[in-house]
């Protein structure tokens, strides 16, 4: 179990004083001019040599990802972008870091942005977070009034200026080339890519756009120093973790915990355990909505909870939401609830998503029922993967896998429920 003095987030329950005073007592700001004036190769090498992989879903190296932004200006601004958007289902980590403990992710913005030679950053926050824009919003303010922003930042020498921005709620700008568009006040829709935004970014110019956790943790990274965060998870997989857990356990939470935890400590330690017991539980989404579901005998023993473990098991860590379902659910109609978010969120932008996602959801709609033949499911998996992989954004995929891990596991399921109907076992159905 990680030590309470280990702990980056030192106030995600909001029990403590959450003003810069209180962020201050508690470390934050604690010599923030000199991590600057280390410079900048060294602050990048070291988020390099922490192992930090990026806490927004996709898990690619923070450093590595700083070190892509020109080093030299071409005249041009660079621009670092904070996805605030936080809309995946399942996830509630960031909201938790904004509205408490928001000073990490301010004194995050400045270290990184100067570290990628950015005067400007832009925190895009999602629609529905109207209190933790309050929070944030307030936080900058008391740090402008402080001299930590603005002119000569933290007395740093650096000049740097901090805008919160306030999305309008839709899933898709949380996608980064989608959250560019939306900044620069277009409809929120994914580019193609290359060019990538380290070149071509947030008003063509080059921009690095990351997840709020990642970069909230930096600071203290760079305070303690990158083998004090690779000391925590296993190789490829280092440092500590925000984990949100929901559904069916005893007490749901967000907590920070060291990355690598093993599934059923992450569960009894925090969350009371599984509701009805262990052998109660039917399936685990460990890591938002767009995850595949893992059975529950595939989560009891050895489950290890990091990006290379559950990639083996061919689902993924994505933003560690983990949303636990008991016996009582009935998981095909779980996915087609997912499958019925993705087509309502797809931009409409590529045809194998737009059209694809609303027959997926509609096929998944009669498999709930029973109402469909068993060579439908072959057919259901067969345009899962026409969608994956053919689209411009990453939304594709995240409506084939869910639906292609409830083949892969439930397959018995959905073909006993086809089964039943066809016979008139109505009982066997689920219920509507
Ligand atoms: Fe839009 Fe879907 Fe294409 Fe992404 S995959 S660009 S959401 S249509």
């Amino acid at each position: 179990m990680l030590d309470d003095k280990d702990r980056i987030f030192t106030n995600l329950y909001g029990m403590r004083d959450r003003s810069l005073k209180g962020a201050m007592a508690r470390g934050c700001w604690d010599g923030t001019a000199g991590i600057i004036a280390r410079g900048r190769d060294a602050i990048v090498s070291e988020m390099k040599a922490s192992g930090l992989r990026g806490r927004g879903g996709a898990g690619f190296p923070t450093g590595l990802k700083w070190s892509f932004m020109p080093k030299e200006s071409d005249g041009r601004p660079s621009y670092l972008v904070v996805n605030a958007d936080e809309s995946e289902p399942g996830t509630c980590k960031d909201r938790e870091i904004m509205r408490h403990d928001p000073h990490t992710l301010i004194e995050g913005c400045l270290i990184a942005s100067f570290a990628m030679n950015a005067h400007a950053c832009y925190i895009y926050i999602r629609g529905e977070y109207v209190r933790e824009r309050e929070a944030l919003q307030a936080a900058i303010d008391e740090c402008y009034d402080a001299g930590l922003l603005g002119k000569n930042a933290a007395k740093s020498g650096w000049d740097f200026d901090l805008y919160l921005h306030h999305g309008a709620g839709a899933y898709i700008c949380g996608e980064e080339t989608a959250l560019l568009e939306s900044l620069e006040g277009k409809k929120g829709m994914p580019r193609l890519k290359p060019p990538f935004p380290a070149n071509t970014g947030l008003y063509g110019c080059p921009t690095t756009v990351n997840n709020v956790e990642s970069i909230a943790v930096a600071p203290t990274i760079l305070r303690r120093g990158a083998d004090w965060f690779a000391s925590f998870g296993r190789a490829n997989n280092a440092g500590t973790k925000v984990f949100a857990i929901s559904g069916h356990v005893n007490r749901p939470c967000v907590v920070e915990e060291a990355m690598s935890i093993p599934f059923d400590e992450l569960i009894d330690r925090h969350c009371g355990g599984i509701r009805g017991g262990w052998d109660n539980l039917k399936a685990v989404i460990p890591g938002g909505s767009s995850v595949p579901l893992l059975p529950g005998e595939m989560m009891r023993d050895g489950a290890i909870m990091d990006f290379d473990w559950l990639r083996e098991q061919r689902s993924g860590l994505g933003t560690a939401a983990v949303i636990v379902m008991d016996n009582s659910v009935d998981v095909i109609k779980a996915i087609w609830r997912l499958s019925a978010f993705y087509k309502h969120e797809s931009c409409g932008q590529c045809t194998p998503c737009r059209e694809g996602t609303g027959w997926m959801m509609r096929v998944m709609e009669r498999l709930v029922t029973g109402d469909a033949a068993l060579e439908e499911i072959d057919m259901l998996q067969e345009v899962t993967k026409q969608v994956e992989g053919h689209t411009i954004c990453a939304l594709g995929d995240a409506a084939a896998w869910p639906i292609q891990g409830l083949i892969r596991h439930y397959r018995g399921e959905i073909e006993d429920r086809i089964k039943a109907k066809q016979r008139g076992r109505v009982s066997a159905v689920a219920a509507e």
